[in-house]
């Protein structure tokens, strides 16, 4: 039997192990937080459920319509508002509305990995955060910051944010003359910075779109959606809106206190729906994505060292900043590890 290690439990791990699930290679998955899903986050509070990171799945290829129906009807979402745009001005038009899905479940956007992973009867290893990387042989063992060690294993798969993967690999012992190549590939991906902000309201709001998002990119707002459109995320007679703000703005104001900065937060929304009552929600909460989008995809060189069993799969590596992108990338990822793992048994 081969073995293979999954850094990371997003989309594109939770694809490549869904991808290995009817192989006898033993998939390993190490994964930092306490949940699953990475980026595609979902919380819960005072009876709410809402998705802070990643908004919905979209289908623009007409390939993962099919791929989420299969993973189970059951609580999966098709949300039907649409979403509309708004400019510097804070005008709002109704848009194209191009995502003609748009996927979640009742229980949140984490259901895709969840789901993905128990299809796959794979064991994820939460709280464990990979920090140094070892070529022992012609094999990849792993440390965490508890200083465990996991493997040896034949191939390993790294899926987190381009700059915490570039920092693993400035943690890698192997001597070899790709690993500096690769470690300045993957920290040149550069990154968009959003602080998304969690609005809460005892009363309902009646609006005729889902989301709103900026077009021109000048606003300080980003995205404004409204939770209440996913069925299962707020009661009746309660609304939440899902605030992200603009790389920009998000970077300025990264480390101000929640407490103070969504009082500024609030007044924006406020004026840019013209309703008053919004800038006093009755509970907030927040959540900063420093690596929250890459701006673009890395270079070749990231799969030069498929052959001695090291890959690379993510949004970053897509060249796409979405879900679809990255758990696709990760199913392609987790083939060619297939592939290369059957070869290297002949
Ligand atoms: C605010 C926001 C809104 C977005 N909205 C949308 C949207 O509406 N639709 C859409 O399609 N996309 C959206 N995106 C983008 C989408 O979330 C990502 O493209 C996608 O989730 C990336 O998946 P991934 O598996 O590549 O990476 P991630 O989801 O980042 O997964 C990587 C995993 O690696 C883990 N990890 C990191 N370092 C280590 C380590 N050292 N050891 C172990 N584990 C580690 C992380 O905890 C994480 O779970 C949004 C993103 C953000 C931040």
């Amino acid at each position: 039997m081969t073995s293979l290690c999954i850094v990371g439990a997003g989309a594109a791990g939770a694809g490549a192990a869904d991808a290995l699930s009817d192989t006898d290679i033993d998939v390993t998955v190490l994964e930092k937080s306490r949940g699953v899903c990475g980026r595609a986050a979902t919380r819960r509070k005072d009876g709410c459920r809402y998705d802070h990171g990643a908004n919905y799945v979209k289908d623009p290829d007409d390939r993962t319509t099919a791929f989420v129906r299969d993973l189970g009807e059951d609580g999966l979402i098709d949300i039907t508002e649409p979403v509309w745009t708004f400019d510097s001005s804070g005008r709002l038009s109704e848009g194209d509305s191009r995502d003609d899905h748009k996927f979640n479940w009742t229980e949140g956007m984490t259901q895709l990995a969840k789901r993905l992973f128990a299809r796959a009867d794979a064991e994820v290893k939460n709280a464990t955060r990979v920090a140094a990387i070892d070529r022992e042989g012609e094999r990849w063992s792993v440390v965490d910051t508890d200083g465990n060690g996991h493997g040896p294993f034949d191939a390993l798969l790294l899926t987190p944010p381009a700059p915490q993967t570039a920092a693993l690999l400035a943690d890698t012992r192997w001597d070899d003359g790709r690993l500096p190549r690769l470690r300045e590939a993957v920290g040149a991906v550069q990154y968009r910075t959003i602080r998304t902000y969690v609005l809460h309201y005892p009363f309902e709001q009646d609006r005729p779109w889902y989301g709103l998002v900026n077009v021109d990119k000048a606003h300080d707002i980003g995205w404004v959606s409204r939770e209440e459109c996913k069925a299962g995320h707020v009661p009746d007679g309660e609304s939440l809106l899902v605030v992200q703000m603009s790389p920009a703005w998000s970077t300025a104001h990264y480390d101000d206190p929640l407490d103070e900065s969504v009082d500024v937060v609030a007044e924006k929304v406020a004026t840019l729906l013209d309703d008053p009552a919004l800038s006093t929600p009755d509970w907030y909460d927040d959540q900063g994505w420093r690596y929250a989008l890459p701006d673009e995809g890395v270079s070749d060189v990231v799969h030069e060292a498929e052959d001695d069993g090291l890959f690379f799969a993510g949004d970053w590596v897509a060249g796409a900043a979405r879900v679809h992108a990255a758990l696709w990338n990760g199913i392609e990822q987790g083939e060619r590890i297939g592939e290369h793992l059957a070869a290297s048994r002949l």
